[in-house]
């Protein structure tokens, strides 16, 4: 019997945790093991608002696969993908070069939720990896820098952050804490500078308690935040954005932060998605596919109550792992274990040495929010690149 073929699409957290189990679990000649990710890097997505912000170096989020995969077990193939032929058992990369599998596993995150919106695609930006935050990073200081040309030109100054679910929080935060820093280097009055944060629902990040959401508004607004919320955004323009009730704000910078959805190739792929993602079993496979697993934001899983899980990182992570050992299970020719998620709790960071969470019952506010969100990312670091990678990557 050939060995069998397991093609990992995607070295984001659930990828990268598929990949890690299984080199950890199965020896050199049980599987052919490919993973082909769009760059030589795993990045922590869940740092991306800082470097968007400028207030941490984008290389800091990046993690060269080389470090922490073992390149003799898996072969590693730096291509984007292009397309899946789940009845041939083939993925098309953009080079041209079709590879088969026996075992597909989908990790290719997600896409931002435009919802149709008019003008987001060509005039907003979205915090989704290591080179869009680098775009976002240099736009914002060249605004400083062209306001100082052009100074009727306040719009240079205003900042839109589209959405005030986590990501929109994160980034409104972070942004808030490098503006004293530009204005200082570009010589602005900070008065001249506004950051609106825009929520349609009626408040911040709607769903979670309450006293937190409050915690986390304060904090922002001290930081000089404006929300406006219950204030949906129905369009982008050349010129910022045009709200439900007709106002417009005028913005050169628009950070559309307002949800995601599945990766679109694989809806392109012929699956069955929800908001681009795939319903899939207990074991992590797509309908219709044995052979076919989809861990992080391309999967959509439900709680007891039959309610979605949110698309997060501590979700994507556990999923990879269970993946893996599963995979391995399988070709061993053992019964695999179904997974229901263990939720930790949530941590959101509000700026430097600022955050709220909720570990368990317990809330946490301020600065033991923020050292338990640095714990957090360090039980990452160590998990896929043990001590080393910790001490090398974590600020405090
Ligand atoms: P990703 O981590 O997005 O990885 C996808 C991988 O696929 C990437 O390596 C990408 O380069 C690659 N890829 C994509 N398309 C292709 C292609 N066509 N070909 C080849 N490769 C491709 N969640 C939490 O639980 N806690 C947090 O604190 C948290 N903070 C966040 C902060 C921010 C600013 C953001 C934006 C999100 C945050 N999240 C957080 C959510 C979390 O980051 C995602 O849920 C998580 O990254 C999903 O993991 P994934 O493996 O599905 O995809
Ligand atoms: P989200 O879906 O959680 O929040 C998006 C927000 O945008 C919502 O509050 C929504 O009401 C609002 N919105 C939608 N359409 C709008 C419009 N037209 N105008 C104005 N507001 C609009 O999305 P997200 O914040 O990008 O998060 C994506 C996922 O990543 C979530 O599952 C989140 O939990 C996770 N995440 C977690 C963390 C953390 O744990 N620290 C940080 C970032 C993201």
């Amino acid at each position: 019997m050939s060995t069998p073929k397991i093609l990992i699409l995607g070295a984001g957290y659930g990828g990268l945790l598929t990949t890690l189990h299984l080199q950890k679990k199965l020896n050199y000649n049980e599987a052919e093991i490919t993973l082909v990710n769009k760059h030589n890097y795993h990045y922590i997505t869940t740092w991306l608002h800082e470097p968007a912000a400028g207030t941490a170096p984008a290389d800091h989020a990046r993690v060269p696969l080389d470090q922490i995969i073992d390149m003799n077990k898996i072969n590693f193939v730096k291509d984007t993908v292009q397309s899946i032929q789940p009845e041939e058992r083939t993925v098309t990369l953009d080079s041209g070069n079709v590879l088969s599998y026996d075992y597909l596993v989908i990790g290719l995150g997600s896409d931002p939720e435009t919802f149709g919106i008019e003008g987001l695609k060509e005039y907003a930006f979205s915090i989704r990896s290591i080179n869009a935050v680098r775009q976002i990073r240099e736009h914002i200081e060249y605004m400083f820098a062209k306001y100082k040309n052009e100074p009727h030109r306040t719009d240079y100054l205003t900042f839109v952050v589209g959405g005030a679910g986590f990501t929109g929080i994160e980034f409104s935060g972070e942004l808030a804490d490098r503006i004293p820093e530009l204005c200082q280097e570009f010589d602005v009055d900070p008065s001249l500078v506004k950051i609106y944060n825009i929520e349609a629902a009626p408040t911040a990040l709607p769903g979670f308690d309450p006293e937190l959401v409050s915690y986390a508004v304060d904090i922002l607004q001290k930081k000089g935040v404006e929300f406006m919320i219950g204030t949906a955004i129905k369009q982008c323009t050349p010129e910022g954005v045009v709200l439900a009730n007709g106002e417009e704000i005028k913005a050169a910078t628009v950070v559309w932060a307002a949800g995601v959805r599945g990766n679109s190739i694989v809806e392109k792929s012929g699956f069955e998605v929800m908001r681009g993602r795939v319903k899939v079993d207990e074991f992590l496979r797509a309908p219709g596919y044995d052979n076919v697993f989809v861990v992080g934001d391309c999967a959509l899983i439900f709680n007891d109550e039959g309610r979605p899980y949110p698309p997060t990182a501590q979700i994507a992570v556990q999923e990879g792992e269970a993946l893996g050992d599963n995979l391995a299970a399988l070709i061993r020719g053992e019964v695999m274990m179904p997974f229901k998620p263990a939720l930790q709790g949530s941590l959101a960071s509000l700026g430097k040495g600022e955050g709220i969470g909720m570990v368990g019952t317990k809330k946490l506010f301020g600065t033991s929010a923020a050292l338990m969100k640095k714990a957090s990312d360090l039980r990452y670091l160590y998990k896929i690149g043990g001590v080393g990678l910790a001490l090398k990557k974590v600020r405090l």
